[in-house]
């Protein structure tokens, strides 16, 4: 037999609906333009909690996704967060760091 299927639907027991996409890019559009919580979810007709929980949670993925890669210097090996293709060396080695040896050891223990 099917279980475990009892109040955890949208609708059941006051649990908020979920999100559809176009709900979550109206959402988006609004935040954007600057338009507080209580705003959106009246024009959403949700709640504000609900509103405000899902902005913060776009917005962290939408931080994470910006803040790049993790990929190792191609000049001395050393994993450092780039911004995108053109970036792959560190930035002590991109302002020429010749003597920044203690600085690669310190940061390259990971291994
Ligand atoms: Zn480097």
């Amino acid at each position: 037999m099917i279980s475990g299927k009892q109040a955890t639907g949208p609708g059941a027991g006051g649990r908020p609906a979920l999100w559809s996409d176009d709900e979550i890019s109206a959402l988006n559009t609004l935040w954007n333009r600057g338009k507080s919580a209580a705003d959106i979810a009246k024009i959403l007709g949700r709640s504000e909690d609900s509103v405000s929980v899902k902005a913060s949670r776009l917005l962290l993925s939408r931080k994470r996704k910006t803040e790049g890669k993790l990929i190792p210097c191609i000049c001395c090996t050393r994993q450092f967060v780039s911004e995108g293709k053109h970036n792959r060396m560190c930035d002590p080695c991109r302002e020429g760091g010749d003597g920044d040896l203690d600085y690669v050891v310190q940061f390259g223990g990971v291994r």
